[in-house]
């Protein structure tokens, strides 16, 4: 056998069976220290607007302004794009500008939950209740939201434009809110021969949020209004201003350590705030002007397909990159900036599917993503023929291994499950159709879209180091 050969079949091994924990094992102490900072990103940014103004505010505390305060830009400077609150665009000018394209990870900060709808307060009198009526946001198995500890955060909108945060169930000291389920004695025939996704529907996904009238037996929508003036006296808020807010129902739970050991996160809305998280955190900690202008890019809306204005699919994304290059490009002109996109590189920072020892058969072992081996690599997603699929380049594939090899990143690349199980996709495809070299790369999750979703933090770590490293140090 050629010796060579024998090696790199031992590396190959190596990084395919070897727990991340061994090969970071020098590295565990800052794995436990970076959890405790996701943590406080996924308790503080329960949903997209939150998390993006802790984004935000964070950005400016390691040094980055907004575009318009930026004045002159060169190697080194660092500024932002906030749109509407809910997306935003980092970047650190590189010592090269844009010469060689722009290195760029993207991850989204929205997450499956319920939406609260326009008019959504309703009193039942025959179960002493107000309750709240939900559209769901996202691939969600409604049977997972009942009967556990639910919050309520969003903004409500005023008519005359007065913004009011709203935030209750994730202070321990707040109330919490629930969806209530049918008890088992009674379920048979309502419940139990029905399939899955008809168990609860989405027109049972009904928050229950008060009981107690006002203090006037005559009145007949006592408790409702009740629960009116409550929200009045917190918010200033009347009923007609629910169809002015955006209201999102999460679980009433903060990040919490899993496990023994602590050597796992359970939370809402891993998926993919801890990309998110990974790739902010990267590119705030960059320690010297990197070569090629870096961008962090956080992205609403993946959930339901990237469309509206603060998704991948908006030209938010392509103006505020054309922004950057008009600011650093002498002759700017449109077919430059074209090919400047052209010869850039990108990593779609998303979670991936872990394997769980409960479901095993949906995936091909050989290529599924594995928790604790590090940073997985999807070149493709997709459903059935790889349909709706990136497939990124192999030449790409080839540039990112070495990369990572060379700095120690443990990594893995896999399928989303079987081929013909299911599917699913990213914003990667949104990406590439500027001709941007494009990969999914980020953080296998187990139980993903569930209210609570699993991960490990040593591959937390890894991902933040692969972003890390490629913002530091791609070529392509
Ligand atoms: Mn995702
Ligand atoms: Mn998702």
């Amino acid at each position: 056998m050629d010796k060579t050969l024998l090696e790199e079949r031992k590396k190959t091994l190596f990084r395919q069976q070897t727990s991340a924990w061994h090969s970071l094992s020098d590295e565990t102490k800052a794995a436990r220290d970076l959890s405790e900072e996701y943590k406080v990103y996924l308790d503080e940014g329960k949903n997209e607007r939150f998390f993006i103004e802790k984004a935000e505010s964070d950005a400016r505390k390691a040094g980055f302004v907004p575009f318009e305060e930026a004045g002159e830009l060169k190697g080194g400077s660092k500024i932002f794009f906030t749109n509407r609150k809910k997306n935003l665009l980092l970047a650190v000018i590189g010592k090269d500008g844009v010469n060689k394209g722009f290195s760029l990870c993207a991850s989204h900060v929205d997450a499956p939950r319920l939406d609260v709808k326009p008019n959504p307060l309703n009193e039942d009198g025959d179960s002493s209740t107000a309750y709240l009526k939900t559209h769901y946001y996202g691939g969600v198995k409604k049977y997972h939201w009942v009967q556990i500890p639910l919050a309520l955060t969003g903004v409500v909108i005023l008519k005359d434009g007065t913004v009011k945060k709203v935030d209750i169930g994730n202070d321990p000291a707040d109330p919490v809110f629930t969806i209530p389920d049918i008890l088992i004695h009674l379920s048979g025939k309502i419940q139990a021969d029905k399939k899955m996704p008809e168990i609860i529907t989405g027109e049972q996904l009904n928050v229950l949020l008060a009981h107690q009238p006002v203090d006037d037996p005559e009145l007949k929508d006592g408790i409702k209004l009740a629960a009116l003036e409550f929200l009045n006296e917190k918010y200033g808020m009347t009923e007609e201003d629910f169809l002015s807010a955006e209201l999102e129902v999460v679980p009433a739970a903060n990040a919490r350590d899993l496990g023994l050991d602590r050597s796992m996160i359970l939370a809402h809305g891993q998926d993919d705030r801890v990309c998110g998280f990974a790739n902010l955190k990267a590119l705030f900690d960059l320690k010297e002007t990197p070569e090629r202008t870096c961008v962090a890019f956080l992205a609403d809306k993946e959930e339901v397909g990237s469309r509206g204005s603060t998704g991948m699919d908006s030209h938010f994304f392509y103006h505020c990159l054309s922004k950057i290059a008009h600011g650093v490009t002498e002759n700017y002109s449109e077919i430059l900036f074209r090919d400047i996109l052209n010869n850039s590189h990108a990593l779609s920072t998303d979670v991936a599917a872990a394997v769980d020892y409960n479901f095993k058969s949906v995936h091909d072992m050989g290529n599924a993503a594995k928790m604790g081996r590090g940073v997985n690599i999807n070149k493709y997603t997709g459903a059935r023929g790889k349909a709706g699929s990136n497939d990124a380049d192999a030449e790409y594939l080839a540039a990112l291994r070495q990369l990572l090899d060379e700095h120690n990143v443990p990594w893995q690349i896999s399928e989303l499950g079987k081929v013909d199980e299911g599917g699913g996709g990213t914003v990667a495809f949104l990406l590439s159709r500027y001709g941007i070299h494009t990969i999914d790369m980020g953080t296998p999750v187990m139980g993903m879209h569930a209210p609570l979703e699993i991960t490990s933090k040593i591959d937390v770590y890894a991902t933040y180091k692969a972003c890390r490293v490629f913002y530091e140090s791609f070529r392509g």
